[in-house]
């Protein structure tokens, strides 16, 4: 008799938990990534608040299982690498499941399927790929279009573009820059239906399965929970329900404006709070890198004018290395790169956070230059000075003090300040790995009402007026000193 409810109770436990369908959680968060505009999966709506297929169905899949997830969008070939090198645990981007990427993510079930076609404007006279000679397409980077469109550039002999993100590939066809885009079927349809002046002459080619996806090998149980999660939705008629809300006719759209965004003040007053966010973390990156920098430059600096020959070869390296590496490298490199390194070696993920990543790879770049106007600044001090002083019997390090600093630092002065505004400026190459600082933030906007002449007009106005009241500030200051 024990033995059967035994045996019963082993036989009904698995089929049990079958019926509840619920995953272990094993992180308290998980992050995911996913596109900045790729509506209808994701987009922002006029609140400045990400939406979309993907978004609403992450969130209900997460409540669902029961775990905690934090979304960042910093864009398609962004969030692939955030994944990639560890920053996310998971991407949600109206992904498509392709051979190449099996070898380096692991998929979930699939929740739709695309085509990618391409879209030319209305008035466009293309109508065959065999058109497409000589004119060039537009492409995100890191996207199963890009692939198809590489695979039969030699049979069609067209120009590829290459974009970051959706929203400016469509603003370069818009104003002529490309003659046609490449991109997946539904979110060109969907931007057709939104009013877009744009049109599908060519019948879409299969690129497979949308699905969700984790670096492989990596969160075995979100793969689960998702899969699990996706099902309960189906069964429940909620995944439907996300579906009918962006796709059904009068669905959700990316212009609820509910003020009117085609004016440069009706733009400030629906996004100033994103803007000045932005301006805030602009200030920061470039307030904090710069006060590092500063330190970093001047021990540099000081080495390069050193009279022992280790020192000055250590600083010609720093300056060397650091100022013949781009700037958006060496970003890429640190936040990328480096984690990617590191959990190849310890089998860790490592990520770093991008403030962190952004703010180091500006400090070293400045410090760089520093060192080098700290080098010329001592430099342009004649060298008498310090050869009589010494001859008065008064030490290297108390003539640098007293005699040759003051008077180097009086030629530094209006190089440092240049050096800051440089350094505020460059804010913006960091942007590329998805930081959501100013420039960023005003390319969120566009992706959403495509009002990239005057958003671009009010990014600049905001750098001009920031820099010459920085600028003014600087050279009170630098009086001050003198
Ligand atoms: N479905 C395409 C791909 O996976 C495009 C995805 C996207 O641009 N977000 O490559």
């Amino acid at each position: 008799m024990k033995k059967k409810i035994l045996a019963c109770l082993l036989i009904l436990f698995p089929i049990f938990s079958l019926g509840i369908a619920k995953a272990d959680t094993v992180k308290s968060k998980y992050i995911i990534a996913s596109d900045s505009s790729f509506a209808p999966f994701v987009f922002q709506n006029s609140n400045n608040e990400y939406t979309g297929i993907d978004m609403d169905l992450i969130k209900a899949i997460a409540k669902d299982q029961g775990f905690e997830i934090e979304i960042t969008n910093p864009g398609f070939d962004a969030a692939i690498s955030a994944v990639q090198a560890g920053q996310a645990d998971g991407i949600i981007a109206g992904m498509s499941v392709t051979d190449a990427r099996k070898a380096t993510f692991d998929f979930s079930d699939s929740y739709y399927t695309a085509n990618t076609i391409l879209g030319v404007k209305e008035s466009s006279t293309i109508a065959s790929y065999e058109d497409l000679k000589d004119k060039t397409v537009g492409v995100k980077n890191g996207t199963a279009s890009q692939t198809f469109l590489t695979e039969n550039q030699s049979k069609y002999g067209y120009k590829i573009k290459t974009f970051s993100d959706g929203s400016s590939m469509y603003d370069s066809l818009n104003t002529g820059a490309i003659d046609a885009v490449m991109d997946d079927e539904p979110v060109l349809k969907y931007s057709i239906s939104q009013g877009q002046k744009l049109k599908t002459p060519i019948a879409g080619t299969p690129i497979g399965e949308t699905a969700f996806a984790v670096k492989k090998g990596t969160n075995p149980e979100l793969i689960q929970m998702f899969n699990k999660g996706l099902a309960n939705l189906k069964a429940n008629g909620e995944f439907q329900k996300i579906l009918d809300k962006y796709l059904a006719s009068g669905a959700a759209t990316t212009s609820t404006i509910t003020v009117d965004e085609t004016t440069i003040w009706g733009l400030l007053q629906n996004n100033y709070k994103q803007l000045l966010s932005g301006l805030g973390i602009t200030l920061a990156l470039a307030l904090i890198s710069f006060a590092i920098a500063i330190v970093i430059g001047i021990i540099f600096g000081m080495f390069s004018v050193s009279p022992y020959k280790s020192l000055r070869l250590i600083s010609e390296i720093f300056v060397d290395v650091v100022r013949g590496i781009p700037l958006m490298i060496l970003a890429a490199f640190i936040f990328w790169g480096i984690p990617n390194f590191i959990e190849s070696i310890t089998g860790h993920q490592s990520p770093i956070n991008d403030f962190v990543a952004g703010t180091i790879a500006l400090s070293l770049n400045a410090a760089a230059y520093i060192a080098e106007i700290v080098r010329g600044g001592i430099q342009a001090v004649p060298v008498g000075q310090m050869e009589a002083s010494r001859s008065l019997g008064i030490s290297y390090g108390k003539t640098m003090r007293k005699i040759i600093l003051p008077q180097a630092t009086k030629l530094m002065l209006p190089n440092f300040v240049n050096q800051f505004v440089i350094a505020l400026k460059d804010t913006t190459i960091v942007s590329a790995i998805g930081l959501v600082e100013l420039f960023q933030t005003g390319k969120i906007i566009i992706a959403r009402n495509y009002q990239s002449f005057k958003m671009y007009a009010i990014l600049a106005i905001f750098y001009l007026v920031i820099i010459t009241l920085l600028t003014r500030l600087a050279k009170r200051l630098e009086k001050r000193i003198r």
